[in-house]
Protein backbone atom coordinates (compact mmCIF):
# COMPACT_ATOMS: atom_id res chain seq x y z
CA UNK A 1 0.00 0.00 0.00
CA UNK A 2 2.48 2.86 1.06
CA UNK A 3 6.50 2.08 0.08
CA UNK A 4 8.73 4.84 1.58
CA UNK A 5 12.21 4.10 0.22
CA UNK A 6 15.43 6.17 1.25
CA UNK A 7 13.39 9.48 1.90
CA UNK A 8 15.23 12.75 2.65
CA UNK A 9 13.92 15.50 3.89
CA UNK A 10 14.92 19.35 4.87
CA UNK A 11 13.73 22.31 6.50
CA UNK A 12 15.37 25.65 5.82
CA UNK A 13 18.56 23.65 4.57
CA UNK A 14 18.73 21.50 7.46
CA UNK A 15 18.26 17.81 6.44
CA UNK A 16 15.66 16.53 8.95
CA UNK A 17 14.90 12.93 7.38
CA UNK A 18 18.19 11.69 6.85
CA UNK A 19 16.91 7.92 4.63
CA UNK A 20 13.65 6.26 5.60
CA UNK A 21 12.63 2.90 4.55
CA UNK A 22 9.41 1.42 5.55
CA UNK A 23 6.70 -0.62 3.94
CA UNK A 24 3.06 -0.74 5.20
CA UNK A 25 0.82 -3.66 3.48
CA UNK A 26 -2.72 -3.21 3.03
CA UNK A 27 -5.12 -3.10 6.24
CA UNK A 28 -1.85 -2.97 8.01
CA UNK A 29 -1.14 -1.03 11.02
CA UNK A 30 2.85 0.43 12.08
CA UNK A 31 3.60 2.35 15.20
CA UNK A 32 6.32 5.72 14.54
CA UNK A 33 7.42 6.23 18.35
CA UNK A 34 11.06 8.08 19.04
CA UNK A 35 11.87 11.24 21.28
CA UNK A 36 11.02 14.98 20.77
CA UNK A 37 12.54 16.25 17.68
CA UNK A 38 13.67 12.89 16.13
CA UNK A 39 11.19 13.76 13.13
CA UNK A 40 8.04 12.39 13.43
CA UNK A 41 5.85 15.10 12.49
CA UNK A 42 8.28 16.17 9.81
CA UNK A 43 7.41 12.75 8.34
CA UNK A 44 3.73 13.36 8.30
CA UNK A 45 4.02 16.65 6.98
CA UNK A 46 6.41 15.23 4.00
CA UNK A 47 3.49 12.86 3.82
CA UNK A 48 1.14 15.76 3.18
CA UNK A 49 3.17 18.01 0.97
CA UNK A 50 3.25 20.95 3.44
CA UNK A 51 5.21 24.00 2.18
CA UNK A 52 8.84 24.49 3.44
CA UNK A 53 9.36 20.64 3.92
CA UNK A 54 11.74 19.79 0.77
CA UNK A 55 12.26 15.94 -0.29
CA UNK A 56 15.84 15.95 -1.71
CA UNK A 57 15.82 12.16 -1.94
CA UNK A 58 13.78 9.33 -2.46
CA UNK A 59 10.39 8.37 -3.52
CA UNK A 60 6.58 7.62 -1.31
CA UNK A 61 4.73 5.20 -3.55
CA UNK A 62 1.00 5.08 -2.60
CA UNK A 63 -0.57 2.23 -4.35
CA UNK A 64 2.53 2.30 -6.84
CA UNK A 65 1.65 6.19 -7.58
CA UNK A 66 4.46 8.29 -6.59
CA UNK A 67 3.00 11.02 -3.73
CA UNK A 68 5.80 13.56 -3.92
CA UNK A 69 4.28 14.69 -7.80
CA UNK A 70 1.49 15.51 -6.13
CA UNK A 71 -0.26 18.95 -4.76
CA UNK A 72 -1.31 18.54 -1.16
CA UNK A 73 -5.44 18.36 -2.19
CA UNK A 74 -4.19 15.50 -4.72
CA UNK A 75 -2.82 13.69 -2.23
CA UNK A 76 -5.90 13.96 -0.43
CA UNK A 77 -7.68 12.49 -3.19
CA UNK A 78 -4.98 9.50 -3.68
CA UNK A 79 -6.66 8.40 -0.26
CA UNK A 80 -4.29 10.61 2.18
CA UNK A 81 -5.57 11.37 4.95
CA UNK A 82 -3.75 12.77 8.05
CA UNK A 83 -4.27 14.08 11.67
CA UNK A 84 -2.54 16.42 13.25
CA UNK A 85 -1.40 17.25 16.48
CA UNK A 86 -2.79 20.16 16.70
CA UNK A 87 -6.42 20.15 14.99
CA UNK A 88 -7.18 23.35 13.30
CA UNK A 89 -10.06 25.74 14.68
CA UNK A 90 -12.98 26.92 11.89
CA UNK A 91 -15.31 29.52 14.01
CA UNK A 92 -18.35 29.80 12.18
CA UNK A 93 -18.33 26.98 9.93
CA UNK A 94 -21.04 24.42 10.87
CA UNK A 95 -19.21 21.05 11.60
CA UNK A 96 -21.60 19.29 9.19
CA UNK A 97 -20.78 21.98 6.24
CA UNK A 98 -17.47 21.27 6.59
CA UNK A 99 -17.36 17.45 5.99
CA UNK A 100 -19.93 18.09 3.45
CA UNK A 101 -17.51 19.94 1.38
CA UNK A 102 -14.37 17.90 1.56
CA UNK A 103 -16.48 14.62 1.19
CA UNK A 104 -17.52 16.17 -2.02
CA UNK A 105 -14.25 17.88 -2.60
CA UNK A 106 -12.57 14.56 -2.67
CA UNK A 107 -15.67 12.71 -4.55
CA UNK A 108 -15.18 15.10 -7.16
CA UNK A 109 -11.30 14.50 -7.86
CA UNK A 110 -11.63 11.00 -7.88
CA UNK A 111 -14.62 11.47 -10.76
CA UNK A 112 -17.67 10.65 -8.62
CA UNK A 113 -20.49 12.45 -8.15
CA UNK A 114 -21.47 14.92 -5.57
CA UNK A 115 -23.35 13.55 -2.72
CA UNK A 116 -26.77 15.72 -1.83
CA UNK A 117 -27.70 17.03 1.16
CA UNK A 118 -29.84 14.24 2.11
CA UNK A 119 -27.64 11.36 0.73
CA UNK A 120 -25.24 13.48 2.85
CA UNK A 121 -26.68 13.25 6.15
CA UNK A 122 -27.86 9.57 5.89
CA UNK A 123 -24.07 8.48 5.66
CA UNK A 124 -22.92 11.09 8.37
CA UNK A 125 -25.43 9.91 10.88
CA UNK A 126 -24.50 6.21 10.16
CA UNK A 127 -20.44 6.90 11.11
CA UNK A 128 -21.44 9.53 14.21
CA UNK A 129 -23.78 6.09 15.20
CA UNK A 130 -21.12 3.83 14.55
CA UNK A 131 -18.42 6.00 16.44
CA UNK A 132 -20.30 6.53 19.36
CA UNK A 133 -20.32 10.20 19.00
CA UNK A 134 -23.34 12.94 19.69
CA UNK A 135 -25.18 14.55 17.24
CA UNK A 136 -24.34 17.88 18.63
CA UNK A 137 -20.81 18.06 17.55
CA UNK A 138 -22.68 18.01 14.00
CA UNK A 139 -24.41 21.47 14.57
CA UNK A 140 -21.17 22.99 16.24
CA UNK A 141 -18.38 25.28 14.47
CA UNK A 142 -15.42 22.60 13.44
CA UNK A 143 -13.61 22.24 16.54
CA UNK A 144 -14.27 25.62 17.88
CA UNK A 145 -14.55 25.22 22.02
CA UNK A 146 -14.02 21.60 21.60
CA UNK A 147 -11.93 20.07 24.40
CA UNK A 148 -9.24 18.18 23.35
CA UNK A 149 -10.92 15.12 23.32
CA UNK A 150 -13.69 16.40 21.29
CA UNK A 151 -11.04 17.76 18.91
CA UNK A 152 -9.81 14.14 18.22
CA UNK A 153 -12.67 12.38 18.02
CA UNK A 154 -13.74 14.79 15.45
CA UNK A 155 -10.61 14.25 13.84
CA UNK A 156 -11.88 10.37 13.76
CA UNK A 157 -14.83 11.35 12.30
CA UNK A 158 -13.88 13.40 9.33
CA UNK A 159 -11.86 9.94 8.91
CA UNK A 160 -14.60 8.01 8.54
CA UNK A 161 -16.39 10.15 6.39
CA UNK A 162 -13.28 10.75 3.68
CA UNK A 163 -12.26 6.16 4.00
CA UNK A 164 -8.99 7.16 3.20
CA UNK A 165 -6.64 4.61 1.60
CA UNK A 166 -4.19 5.76 3.98
CA UNK A 167 -4.42 7.61 7.43
CA UNK A 168 -1.40 9.43 9.73
CA UNK A 169 -2.23 9.98 13.23
CA UNK A 170 0.11 11.97 14.64
CA UNK A 171 0.32 12.51 18.43
CA UNK A 172 -3.47 11.90 18.11
CA UNK A 173 -2.78 11.08 21.76
CA UNK A 174 -1.38 14.08 22.83
CA UNK A 175 -3.13 15.96 25.99
CA UNK A 176 -6.14 13.04 26.50
CA UNK A 177 -7.62 11.74 29.33
CA UNK A 178 -7.76 8.34 29.80
CA UNK A 179 -11.38 8.08 28.47
CA UNK A 180 -10.85 10.31 25.30
CA UNK A 181 -8.10 8.22 24.60
CA UNK A 182 -9.79 5.08 24.59
CA UNK A 183 -12.78 6.50 22.23
CA UNK A 184 -10.07 7.40 20.11
CA UNK A 185 -8.75 4.41 19.70
CA UNK A 186 -12.14 2.51 19.63
CA UNK A 187 -12.70 5.02 17.06
CA UNK A 188 -9.43 4.52 14.89
CA UNK A 189 -9.80 0.25 15.58
CA UNK A 190 -13.22 0.39 14.08
CA UNK A 191 -11.60 2.25 10.77
CA UNK A 192 -8.91 -0.85 10.90
CA UNK A 193 -9.81 -2.65 7.45
CA UNK A 194 -7.64 -4.94 4.62
CA UNK A 195 -8.43 -1.35 2.26
CA UNK A 196 -6.78 0.63 4.95
CA UNK A 197 -2.97 1.71 6.30
CA UNK A 198 -2.22 3.02 9.16
CA UNK A 199 0.77 5.21 10.67
CA UNK A 200 0.35 5.69 13.73
CA UNK A 201 2.71 8.37 15.59
CA UNK A 202 3.32 8.52 19.32
CA UNK A 203 5.76 9.40 21.72
CA UNK A 204 4.32 7.41 24.43
CA UNK A 205 3.40 3.82 24.16
CA UNK A 206 -0.01 4.37 26.45
CA UNK A 207 -1.85 4.44 23.16
CA UNK A 208 -0.37 1.54 21.76
CA UNK A 209 -1.95 -0.22 24.78
CA UNK A 210 -5.35 0.29 22.68
CA UNK A 211 -4.31 0.79 18.87
CA UNK A 212 -2.15 -2.36 18.86
CA UNK A 213 0.03 -2.08 16.04
CA UNK A 214 1.25 -4.95 13.42
CA UNK A 215 4.69 -3.30 13.46
CA UNK A 216 6.86 -0.50 15.47
CA UNK A 217 9.30 1.70 14.00
CA UNK A 218 11.80 3.95 16.30
CA UNK A 219 12.90 7.04 14.75
CA UNK A 220 15.61 9.19 15.98
CA UNK A 221 17.45 11.63 14.54
CA UNK A 222 15.61 11.19 11.25
CA UNK A 223 16.57 7.70 10.67
CA UNK A 224 14.24 4.40 11.33
CA UNK A 225 16.84 2.55 14.20
CA UNK A 226 14.58 -0.47 15.11
CA UNK A 227 11.95 -2.53 14.18
CA UNK A 228 9.44 -4.88 15.53
CA UNK A 229 6.26 -5.67 16.62
CA UNK A 230 4.09 -4.44 19.33
CA UNK A 231 6.34 -6.14 21.72
CA UNK A 232 8.99 -3.05 20.93
CA UNK A 233 6.90 -0.19 22.42
CA UNK A 234 6.86 -2.14 25.62
CA UNK A 235 10.60 -2.32 25.67
CA UNK A 236 10.84 1.19 25.12
CA UNK A 237 8.80 1.96 27.89
CA UNK A 238 9.95 0.05 30.38
CA UNK A 239 14.10 0.86 28.73
CA UNK A 240 13.64 4.51 27.79
CA UNK A 241 15.10 5.85 24.30
CA UNK A 242 18.25 6.00 25.53
CA UNK A 243 18.82 2.75 26.35
CA UNK A 244 17.34 1.64 22.80
CA UNK A 245 18.86 4.78 21.29
CA UNK A 246 22.41 3.46 22.72
CA UNK A 247 21.87 -0.33 21.47
CA UNK A 248 21.09 0.27 17.77
CA UNK A 249 24.43 2.88 17.72
P1 LIG B 1 9.07 15.27 16.49
O1 LIG B 1 7.71 15.36 15.88
O2 LIG B 1 9.66 13.89 16.46
O3 LIG B 1 9.11 15.85 17.87
P2 LIG B 1 9.82 17.22 14.49
O4 LIG B 1 9.62 16.56 13.18
O5 LIG B 1 8.81 18.19 14.96
O6 LIG B 1 10.09 16.12 15.61
O7 LIG B 1 11.24 17.97 14.47
C1 LIG B 1 12.43 17.31 14.03
C2 LIG B 1 13.60 18.28 14.04
O8 LIG B 1 13.38 19.25 13.03
C3 LIG B 1 13.79 19.04 15.33
O9 LIG B 1 15.17 19.09 15.60
C4 LIG B 1 13.25 20.40 15.03
O10 LIG B 1 13.92 21.38 15.78
C5 LIG B 1 13.52 20.54 13.55
N1 LIG B 1 12.49 21.38 12.90
C6 LIG B 1 11.18 21.13 12.81
N2 LIG B 1 10.54 22.11 12.16
C7 LIG B 1 11.48 23.02 11.84
C8 LIG B 1 11.46 24.27 11.17
N3 LIG B 1 10.33 24.78 10.69
N4 LIG B 1 12.64 24.91 11.01
C9 LIG B 1 13.79 24.39 11.50
N5 LIG B 1 13.87 23.23 12.14
C10 LIG B 1 12.74 22.55 12.32
MG1 LIG C 1 7.49 17.06 19.01
MG1 LIG D 1 5.82 15.92 16.56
Amino acid sequence: MLEIKNLHATVDGTEILKGIDLSIGAGEVHAIMGPNGSGKSTLSYVLSGRDGYEVTEGEVLLKGQNLLDLAPEERAAAGVFLAFQYPVEIPGVPNTTFLKEAVNAVRKSRGESALDAMQFLKVLRAKVKELGMSDEYLKRAVNAGFSGGEKKRNEVLQMAMLEPALAVLDETDSGLDIDALKAVADGVNALRGPERSMLVITHYQRLLDYIVPDRVHVLSQGRIIRSGGPELAKELEAKGYADIIEAAA
